[in-house]
Order: structure tokens, then C-alpha cells, then sequence
């Protein structure tokens, strides 16, 4: 692919790295695809490494809800980046490469930093008094004091621990478990809790819920949109709820976007949820016109 040595050589790179991508013991062609993504994420990059320490970046809000009251019991944060020439960028663009070039650390310390500000205020403002949820990386715990910066932030937005939710997935499962295990154990002794996000989705080995300290699961929004659809999806919900109830740990329903979802949790007795049924994530504006002033 390419009428030049030069050419022929980058692009057989390219489909190498689209090889490599995929695991081991794989062939790839180079494709008009290939080269374009590969583009689209060098632009991105560069882009990135210029953005921090900008004001690009924004967090939005998704309240979560108890279905049984109505109330908003909790947010989670989401960052978006709102670049100048393209608009806004969705997490799911950019967060890998954060995390290829280690950039992650000072966005996701930003994330941290704003979202414990936030919250804080809507404290101080006598807003209802409900934790904030924060999205963190396998990176965040590698060759990083994650527990050190955390305590730093709570102690700079003087937010309480208790209003902090850490979010993690379980393919932070897959490094060394056991500094792992380690590092949200001190988290926990400061007070944050520990909530496993899309659960359900990546290892199935349960052994981590005797470990680590979880105060929450949260079910996958695939396992969500199949209901009234697939029956063995909402086999896995039941059995996801049963396992949490059980073992003492709260669970709650990621994207929830029909009454019918919303039903079947109901009666599945899982009382907490999070989808655009009830609100899509938005900006800390129109988020204060939703909380519910308590002093
Ligand atoms: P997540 O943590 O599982 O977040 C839930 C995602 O589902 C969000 O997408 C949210 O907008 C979307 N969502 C919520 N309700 C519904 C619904 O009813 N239907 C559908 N189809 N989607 C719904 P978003 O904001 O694009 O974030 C995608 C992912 O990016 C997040 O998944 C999280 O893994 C990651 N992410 C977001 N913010 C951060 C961050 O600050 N740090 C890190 N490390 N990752 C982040
Ligand atoms: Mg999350
Ligand atoms: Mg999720």
C-alpha cells in the first residue's frame, strides 16, 4: 500500500500498531480507514497535550435518582471537551489517549479538583447534601500517589469524604491486584467510597468483591437495554441485584431510558438509577435549578 519505499514503510507501521491493537499473533492491511483514525487521534493528541492547563475542558452533571422518592441521591461527573474549532468532544474520543500519553493525571485531577468544588458549593448554598461521583483510570493508580492527591483536593474544596464516590472499572483488575487492593483500602479508611462501574461487563472473576471495598455496583447500561428485550439480560440484572443485596453493597442502573427499564427495575427492587429517562447529564447551571434547597 503506497507507490514509494517511504510510503510503503509507514503504512505497513500503521497496520502493524492496528495489529498490535488487537493482541497478539494478528495481520492487518492498511486501509484508507486505518489511516484516517490514525490521523484523527495524532491530531487529537497534539491537541490534548496543548489543552492542559487551558480551559477547555468541562464537567456535566447526571443526577442519579431514587425512583422510589423521586430525589436526586447523587451526581456523576462527566467530562466533555469543548474545543474551539470542532465543538464538543465526548470522553469516549479522547479519555484512551489521555491515558496513552499519561495526560490523564492532570485531567483527572482537574476532574477531581472542579467536581469536589462543586459539590462543596451546592453544599454551602444549603442545596440537599448528596455525594458526587468521580470516573477514574487504571493509569490513576500506577506509579501514582492517587491517595495522596486525593486527600490534597478534599482537603483544598473542603468537601467531606463521605460526598466522594470513586468510580472504577474492573479492568483495573487485570494489574497487580494487590497494590490495587491496597490503594482503595486507604481511600476507604479516609472515608471515599468505592463504586464499580459497568459491572458486569469485562472480568467475570467475582473473587474482587471479597477484596476490595465496594459500596456500589453499577449494572451496565447494556444489561439495562435489554430489558423487554432479551430475557437473558434481565436473568443477569436479577442475579447482579440478589449478589449486591447480599453481600451489603448498594447497586444501581446505568442507562435507564424507557418507563418499561424503569418498571422492571422497580420490581426488581433495584430503587437507584441514572439514565436519560429521567435526566441526561448537564451543566452545573441547569443542575442548581434541580436540587432542592433543604436550609
Ligand atoms: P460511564 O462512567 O459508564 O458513564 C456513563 C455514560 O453513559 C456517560 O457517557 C453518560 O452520558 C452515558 N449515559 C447516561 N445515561 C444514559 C442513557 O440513558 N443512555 C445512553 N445511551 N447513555 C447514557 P459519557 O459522558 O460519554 O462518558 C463515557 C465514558 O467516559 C464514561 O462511562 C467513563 O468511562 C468515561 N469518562 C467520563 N468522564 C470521565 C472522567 O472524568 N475521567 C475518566 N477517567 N473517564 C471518564
Ligand atoms: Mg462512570
Ligand atoms: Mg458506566
Amino acid at each position: 500500500d503506497g507507490a514509494d519505499a517511504e510510503t510503503l514503510i509507514k503504512n505497513a507501521d500503521i497496520a502493524m500498531y492496528a495489529a498490535k491493537e488487537k493482541g497478539k499473533n494478528k495481520y492487518e492491511l492498511c486501509t484508507p480507514v486505518m489511516k484516517n483514525s490514525l490521523l484523527e487521534n495524532m491530531e487529537l493528541t497534539n491537541q490534548l497535550y496543548r489543552t492542559v492547563g487551558r480551559k477547555e475542558f468541562e464537567l456535566h452533571y447526571q443526577p442519579q435518582v431514587d425512583i422510589n422518592s423521586g430525589m436526586i441521591v447523587g451526581f456523576e461527573a462527566l467530562i466533555r471537551w469543548n474545543h474551539p474549532e470542532w465543538g464538543m468532544i465526548p470522553p469516549g474520543k479522547f479519555i484512551s489517549i489521555a491515558e496513552k500519553t499519561g495526560l490523564i493525571l492532570p485531567i483527572g485531577e482537574w476532574v477531581l479538583k472542579n467536581a469536589c468544588r462543586q459539590m462543596k458549593q451546592w453544599h454551602d448554598q444549603g442545596f440537599q447534601r448528596v455525594p458526587v461521583a468521580v470516573n477514574l483510570s487504571v493509569r490513576q493508580f500506577m506509579d501514582y500517589d492517587l491517595v495522596g492527591m486525593v486527600s490534597r483536593v478534599l482537603r483544598e474544596t473542603g468537601l467531606e469524604p463521605g460526598y466522594l464516590e470513586l468510580e472504577i472499572t474492573e479492568s483495573i483488575l487485570m494489574e497487580d491486584t494487590k497494590s490495587i487492593s491496597e490503594t482503595l483500602r486507604r481511600l476507604d479508611d479516609m472515608g471515599v467510597k468505592i463504586a464499580m462501574d459497568d459491572f458486569g461487563m469485562k472480568y467475570s472473576s467475582l473473587n474482587y468483591l471479597k477484596q476490595i471495598p465496594l459500596h456500589r455496583l453499577k449494572i451496565d447500561m447494556s444489561f439495562v437495554q435489554g430489558i423487554t428485550v432479551n430475557r437473558k439480560d434481565e436473568i443477569i440484572i436479577d442475579g447482579i441485584i440478589t449478589l449486591a443485596k447480599n453481600l451489603g453493597i448498594d447497586v444501581l442502573a446505568e442507562g435507564v431510558e424507557t418507563l418499561e427499564q424503569l418498571d422492571f427495575l422497580k420490581t426488581a427492587r433495584c430503587f437507584i438509577v441514572q439514565g436519560f429517562y429521567l435526566y441526561e447529564p448537564m451543566t452545573a447551571d441547569k443542575i442548581s435549578v434541580s436540587l432542592v434547597k433543604t436550609a
